[in-house]
């Protein structure tokens, strides 16, 4: 199953720089994740301060 970023990021982009495959960027809302990009590692899942990160 996909990550996704749900509407409680704030932003912070600790996230971006853990994924070892770019699949997550500033969206237009917060942050998100390309499901088509992401591996599905979980590695972005521990970075994120306020548990925003899961899987779908
Ligand atoms: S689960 Fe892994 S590949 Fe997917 S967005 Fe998070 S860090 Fe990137
Ligand atoms: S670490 Fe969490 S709060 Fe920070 S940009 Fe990523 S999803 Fe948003």
């Amino acid at each position: 199953m996909a990550y996704v970023i749900s509407d409680d990021c704030i932003s912070c982009g600790a996230c971006e720089s853990e994924c070892p495959v770019g699949a997550i960027s500033s969206g237009s809302e917060h942050y998100v994740i390309d499901a088509d990009v992401c591996l599905e590692c979980g590695a972005c899942v521990s970075q994120c301060p306020v548990g925003a990160i899961s899987q779908a």
